[in-house]
């Protein structure tokens, strides 16, 4: 797809490699982070640290080993508690300093900083301006959408499964952000269910390809498929925002959570947090 820079490090064979040379399926110690980029500030513009979370490198077991950081998934809550700590202490911030949201697969905008947080409420977009925190999107499936303006120092997070991009949850967090002075959006959009990989009925696919003919596809094995991230990326180029999409399934990829590989499972996170202009450190 023309426009969209290809992470080829990431491919799923060479992770794959590395996850097996490492032994991953018996050591879950190690890496904390599928992906993650830290661009410190440049002159009056803000920089950003921006990452995926791996399914290793945390203490959850059983279905949700290792770092799972989904609290509503029926895990054991002191678990979720270390592999947040362990996440935020990766990030140099303290768990405090990590913010979610409670995602129910609509288009609500919550505007968070230091002070403002309500873990409570429902929202599938996270917006601040403020460098001591981090915003968190929870995924096993769905697409994590992490976007920035480094020019007014604005990050977002969206929480893009069917069901949202279909509601256009991607608008949503654009114009949440243009509100605010954002001009200037680049976007990282993570890793999700492949089309191969995602089956649905044929009017599931038809409502997602009247949101973009992007999202239409097939199966592997023929029948009716959406590929949302397809959709979400389409979206975000017609709006102008230079998008990074880190290729990855996560129904193929065992270092990630899928749902619809093993239906009682842990969620992984995108995360952006802002860094303070060079000027004001
Ligand atoms: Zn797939």
């Amino acid at each position: 797809m023309p426009g969209v820079t290809d992470v080829g490090r990431l491919t799923t064979t060479e992770r794959s490699d590395r996850l097996s040379a490492s032994g991953f399926r018996t050591n879950y110690a190690d890496p904390v982070f599928w992906w993650r980029e830290r661009e410190p500030g440049v002159g009056p513009r803000f920089g950003v640290d921006w990452a995926i979370t791996d399914r290793s490198g945390g203490t959850s077991t059983g279905s949700y080993a290792a770092l799972n950081l989904g609290a509503h998934v029926a895990d054991d809550p002191a678990a979720v508690a270390r592999n947040r700590s362990r996440v935020a202490h990766a990030l140099d911030l303290e768990p405090d300093d990590l913010r979610f949201m409670r995602q129910v697969h609509g288009c609500g905008v919550s505007v968070v900083d230091r002070e403002r947080h309500d873990p409570t409420l429902e929202a599938d977009v996270m917006i601040t301006d403020d460098p001591d925190v981090a915003l968190v999107v929870l995924v096993a499936d769905c697409t994590p959408v992490l976007l920035l303006d480094r020019t007014e120092g604005l990050a977002a997070v969206a929480h893009a499964g069917r069901v949202g991009f279909t509601n256009g949850v991607v608008g949503a967090a654009l114009n949440a952000l243009r509100d605010r002075g954002a001009r200037d959006i680049e976007a990282v959009v993570g890793p999700s269910v492949c089309p191969r990989c995602y089956e649905v009925p044929a009017d599931l696919r038809e409502a997602a390809a009247a949101a973009s003919p992007a999202a239409y596809s097939v199966s592997a094995t023929g029948t009716p498929a959406i590929d949302v991230a397809a959709g979400v990326v389409d979206h975000l180029q017609a709006a102008g925002v230079t998008v990074t999409w880190l290729p990855g399934c996560t129904r193929e990829e065992e270092s990630l959570f899928s749902h619809r590989r093993d239906g009682v499972t842990g969620r992984f996170a995108g995360i952006i947090r802002l860094l303070p202009p060079e000027d004001a450190a």
